[in-house]
């Protein structure tokens, strides 16, 4: 049987990338995973038990969602955005722009499911796992030309530590996952996009290996068989942690 057997699941951003390797070992492990992303197109796995259009910045429209989806064991929060540049590349649009997708979104999910998650854990009597997704450019480290991301990322570890000790004796459980940098298309796009600017696609990529210690990047695979563990029962006494998988990118 799957590590996740008999979980019901909800991944947003399971469009591409790292929310697209969770839903898929998800499902592979057994849970009946909801998948949502802004793109309802990439949401192309039939093993998904649902696939529609949800944005996470949109405050009725996850209220709404999480009313139809009703009690869940898992939930999996992966959208995001990467803003590029420092604080003088950052005005307040963008500042606001990189929080309400960041970590608004997160603060909506889990306000809207968190009540369930509960009733669940307790008519299971196992536990609930929410599983945010950070970086670690946050409070781990400060990464160059990250300034709000890094800013949006640090603010996730917090609100996921302060989600854990608020409802660990009703056993949800609320941990990040900090990954270093991960193949995924919004970074393909942004290693073309800086191919441009210093020359060739192969440059800015041999740029990005530069800063990796293990000489390679990660596949999304291996951040979503960390989420599989977060969310399965042999994870049950891990709450409020910052999971770092990053090849010792933040050492
Ligand atoms: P990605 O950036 O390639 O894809 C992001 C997905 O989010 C897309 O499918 C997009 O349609 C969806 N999305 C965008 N806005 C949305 C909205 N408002 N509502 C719902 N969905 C929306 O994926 P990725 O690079 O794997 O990144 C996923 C998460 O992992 C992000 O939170 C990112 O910050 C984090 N992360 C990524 C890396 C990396 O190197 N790729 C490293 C650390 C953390």
């Amino acid at each position: 049987a799957g590590r996740l057997e008999g979980k019901i699941a909800v991944v947003t951003a399971a469009g591409q990338g790292i929310g697209r390797a969770i839903a898929d070992r998800f499902a592979e492990e057994g849970a009946q995973v909801w998948a949502s992303d802004l793109d309802a197109a990439k949401l192309d796995n039939p093993a998904f038990a649902d696939a529609r259009v949800l944005d996470v910045t949109d405050t009725g429209a996850v209220d709404a969602y999480a009313g139809e989806v009703g009690q869940i064991d898992v939930l999996a929060n992966v959208a995001g955005f990467v803003h590029h540049g420092t604080i003088l590349d950052c005005d307040e649009k963008d500042w606001d722009f990189s929080f309400d997708l960041n970590v608004k979104s997160m603060h909506r999910t889990m306000r809207a499911f968190v009540p369930a998650m509960l009733h669940r854990a307790k008519n299971t009597g196992g536990t609930a796992s929410i599983i945010n997704m950070s970086s670690g450019a946050s409070s781990l480290k400060g990464a160059p030309n990250r300034y709000v991301y890094g800013a949006t990322k640090a603010a996730i570890i917090g609100m996921t530590k302060a989600v854990a000790v608020d409802f660990a004796a009703r056993q949800l459980r609320c941990n990040a996952i900090c990954p270093g940098t991960v193949d995924s298309p919004s970074l393909q796009q942004r290693m073309t996009e800086l191919g441009k600017k210093v020359g060739s696609y192969d440059e800015a990529f041999d740029s990005f290996l530069k800063r990796q210690p293990m000489g390679r990047i990660a596949e999304p695979r291996e951040i979503a068989d960390m989420a599989v563990y977060l969310a399965s029962d042999e994870a049950a006494f891990v709450t409020g942690t910052t999971m770092v998988i990053d090849g010792g990118w933040t050492l």
